[in-house]
């Protein structure tokens, strides 16, 4: 190569530089960060307008330099020309000011061109660098005669836009870059940087799996593959299927550019690829790349008011499965106008089908080997196998579950209150791929709102717990009573002749307001006789509760106080007595559990003594602060203590939570931000069942609709988004008014600082409600209440804003009086048929209006 015109424009400065670049003058030196800015330039080559932005434009591909040596090797010289077919052109030398090379100027502004630009860099290391590189538009780029990058998008010029790791050799190193454009703006700027393994394949794509539309799936390593080896020691695969969750395949990567992966592509599925390589410095790198295979089929499940599908299921299907496939039906066609006809598994099975639980059709899909769920499993999944869904769960309820949360998730179906259920209307439906599967955060899930005792709402909304049995599809597991020392040994049987039983009170064996001596052996006898009776006579509980009466006085004996001070707790012989119990019992009764309390005097675990395998500790929250989660708030440390000092002690808890106000079920009570965290909480520490107090004698409890939903959503998916579920109830439930309910929400839970302590006796003069609070709170009720969309919206908005007149009564009575307030609140409580307005009932009602009377 001869460069004698670059070497007179420069003999100045290397003269008076360094003489050992004399030799190559027209090379840079590789120094890291450095613009390249020495560039032989040589264009336009004539190419067509593309097909799309992700290919390069037509006649890209030709090699241009083909007769004088070839993008591989090209042989470059200033001046020298460069015949093609169409023509030549010359290549030119260009030393450029900017960091950034401007091909409009330096080449020509046509459109639909390429150009090509070479350079030599010097250097005096060996090793891998990134040659970082903009582009406008896309184009190729050889690195010692190597093809190493090749990107066809029409893109602007970004610094750095592709970082490409190349083998820099000692010495002299060549660049050969192709770069087409499209229209506007035709410019490149290149530059070296260090390379720093594990950053890149922390920040850069290396792989890319594309799906043809064949639906076969072809896994491409971005970089060169000639690069592979600098990375990677060694890289292998692992293919898992996304609905069954297992391996599909396992290898080693050949390090080529290009390979098929080797699954299934008869049917259309969904799966993972997980990456985990070795790489050169030794450290690990794990990458996991979902991508489809198989041809994407699209199966309608109803259009323009008809069907072609049948809901199944089995002939010996359970009473929750009938159930759920009328509700199916009916759902169904409320949605689409079609009806979907029900058919047992006897019925041959045709091409579309809706299939309930594990039954004949099922399962010859499935495959002869699979494990059907235990009859309570309740996790479920819904998923196709081409046209046919199948709903699957554990038959006393998890199929049931299937069927709901297939309609609630696929097709928008809400149940939000007992009485009001938002079913959109759709013209058709149609699905390539459904794989969904759930089990619950919380075995026992017990929302204790009265507007949650609605059996056929819970059951739609996944709610199984319940204080007192309850007829519900599915069943529930219900807990049999609370504080019942003296329901199993009533004084007036006992007393008279046994005063020994009853606590021991500053010497006088008494029983009024008293517990039991629990360290009479006599009293263990007759307690684990009346349970046997009562399981026998009420087989239909899961949990029987043996704990203490309502209030304090634990017995003072020698015996019972020796065991207190053993355990450091009075909940010490509380836990030797039931131990003794649930061992008595667990012969007969395997499946049940006897429940106990940890709750006020008890509340303390014991510091030695373990609950038995078939005890659940009953864990009470009553005390605490419900401003702030059990995480975050000084008032809570010592229960979450508590808390976690029984969770490493028992082998299951059940948690009595509170999540109302008892003493004014119906003032404002900011709670909401609590409710997922604390939940959580007790999740993670062994809660198999949560039952959440509420307002549960009556409606009109503040935001009770909102609460008993939520709450519903959240004992079955902790990890739900509370956000979300509230903005969707806002929205569903109160229509347009929603917004400003939200609002209203917002600005109530917005007067929360980290010093607001709340607790369950929340009043109404706390200074939460100071200064203008109600008065803000009736301008965004006034703004809900104006965009209604009818009177049955306006009359749910009414009850939101309840909160607010009755706060208003309590602060200012005269003005609620006089303003008609306290007549509008009177009216809506009629209406509604409110009777409580505290857990109190009669007693609070009255002296609520015995007090709006004398304000005057
Ligand atoms: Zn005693
Ligand atoms: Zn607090």
């Amino acid at each position: 190569m001869h460069r004698n015109k670059l070497i007179i424009s420069t003999l100045f400065f290397v003269l008076f530089s360094q003489l050992s670049v004399l030799s190559t003058a027209q090379s840079s030196k590789l120094t890291t960060g450095k613009w390249l800015q020495n560039w032989y330039l040589a264009g336009p080559f004539q190419l067509e307008e593309g097909i799309d932005e992700y290919q390069h434009l037509g006649g890209f591909d030709t090699d241009f330099l083909e007769k004088s040596g070839g993008e591989t090797n090209p042989r470059v010289n200033d001046g020298a020309k460069i015949k093609f077919d169409g023509g030549f052109v010359n290549w030119k030398y260009y030393k450029s000011q900017e960091p950034v090379i401007n091909l409009d100027e330096q080449i020509s502004k046509k459109s639909f061109v390429c150009a090509y630009a070479y350079t030599e860099i010097e250097s005096e290391v060996e090793g891998v660098f990134i040659l970082a590189l903009g582009s406008n538009d896309g184009g190729s780029l050889w690195f010692n005669g190597k093809q190493v990058w090749d990107n066809p998008s029409a893109r602007g010029f970004t610094e750095d836009d592709d970082l490409i790791p190349v083998a820099v050799k000692k010495g002299k190193n060549t660049i050969l870059l192709k770069v087409e454009e499209r229209g506007n703006t035709w410019a490149f700027g290149a530059r070296f940087l260090p390379f720093n393994l594990n950053e890149f394949v922390a920040t850069q794509s290396l792989f890319q799996v594309n799906v043809n539309g064949a639906g076969i799936p072809v896994l491409r390593f971005l970089l060169n593959e000639s690069v592979a080896e600098k990375l990677f020691k060694s890289v292998q695969f692992e293919i898992v299927d996304s609905s069954l969750k297992n391996t599909t395949w396992e290898g080693n990567w050949p390090m080529i550019k290009d390979i098929v992966l080797p699954v299934d592509n008869k049917k259309y599925q969904k799966n993972s690829l997980k990456i985990k390589a070795t790489l050169t410095n030794g450290n690990l790198w794990e990458k996991e790349i979902p991508f489809s295979s198989g041809k994407s089929i699209f199966y309608s499940l109803f259009e323009n008011g008809k069907t072609d599908y049948v809901i199944t299921i089995g002939t010996d299907a359970s009473e929750s499965e009938k159930w759920s496939a009328k509700e199916l039906q009916r759902w169904l066609q409320e949605i689409s106008g079609a009806v979907f006809p029900i058919k047992t598994d006897n019925a041959e099975m045709t091409e579309h089908e809706l299939i309930i639980g594990y039954n004949k059709h099922s399962i010859s899909i499935l495959g002869s080997d699979t494990k059907i769920p235990a009859k309570t499993d309740e996790t479920y999944s819904y998923k196709n196998d081409g046209a046919k869904i199948l709903l699957l769960g554990g038959e006393e309820r998890g199929a049931m579950y299937a069927v709901f949360s297939f309609l609630e998730n696929e097709l928008g179906c809400r149940w939000y209150t007992p009485s009001v259920s938002v079913i959109p209307s759709k013209e058709k439906f149609s699905f390539n791929y459904l794989n969904h599967s759930e089990s619950p955060s919380i075995q026992v899930r017990n929302d204790f709102y009265y507007e949650a005792f609605d059996p056929i709402w819970a059951a739609r909304n996944k709610i199984n717990g319940a204080m007192n049995f309850r007829e519900q599809h599915g069943g529930v597991e219900g807990y049999w009573r609370v504080h019942t020392f003296f329901p199993f040994m009533p004084p007036a049987e006992f007393y008279d002749k046994h005063p020994e039983y009853y606590s021991l009170i500053d010497g006088e064996r008494i029983h009024e307001r008293a517990q039991l001596c629990l360290t009479n052996p006599d009293v263990l006898d007759i307690i684990t006789e009346r349970l046997k009776e009562t399981i026998r006579e009420n087989p239909e509980y899961l949990i029987y509760s043996v704990s203490q009466n309502d209030w304090r006085n634990p017995c003072q004996c020698d015996k019972c106080q020796a065991i207190a001070k053993k355990e450091g707790s009075e909940s010490g012989p509380v836990i030797w007595f039931v131990n003794q119990v649930a061992e008595r019992i667990k012969d007969e009764f395997p499946d049940k559990y006897v429940g106990t309390l940890a709750y006020q005097y008890t509340r303390k675990p014991p510091a030695n003594i373990v609950p038995h395998e078939n005890v659940v500790v009953r864990f009470c929250s009553i005390e605490c602060c419900f401003a702030h989660d059990f995480n975050s708030c000084s008032e809570n440390t010592e229960f979450l203590s508590d808390l976690k000092g029984w969770a490493a002690i028992a082998p299951h808890m059940y948690i009595w939570d509170y999540v109302v106000n008892f003493s004014h079920y119906i003032l404002p009570y900011p709670n909401f931000k609590v409710l997922q965290s604390n939940i959580k909480t007790f999740r993670d520490n062994k809660a198999i069942g949560i039952m959440e107090q509420a307002a549960y004698q009556s409606r009109g409890g503040e935001f009770a609709e909102l609460r008993a939903y939520l709450i519903g959503k959240l004992l079955w998916n902790a990890d739900v988004d509370v956000d979300e579920v509230i903005d969707d109830f806002m929205a569903g439930y109160y229509g347009r008014s929603g917004q400003y309910v939200r609002a209203y929400f917002d600005f109530l839970h917005s007067k929360l600082t980290p010093e607001t302590h709340i607790h369950l006796g929340l009043r109404p003069d706390d200074i939460l409600f100071s200064g203008n609070f109600v008065s803000e709170a009736e301008k965004i009720f006034d703004l809900a209440e104006s965009v209604a969309d009818n009177a049955e919206i306006l009359r749910r908005v009414e009850m939101a804003r309840l909160p607010i007149m009755y706060l208003k009564c309590k602060r200012t009575p005269i003005e609620a009086k006089y303003d008609g307030t306290y007549n509008r609140f009177n009216t809506i409580v009629q209406r509604e048929g409110i009777t409580h307005f505290a857990e109190s009932g009669q007693t609070h009602v009255e002296s609520f209006h015995r007090e709006m009377e004398l304000a005057e």
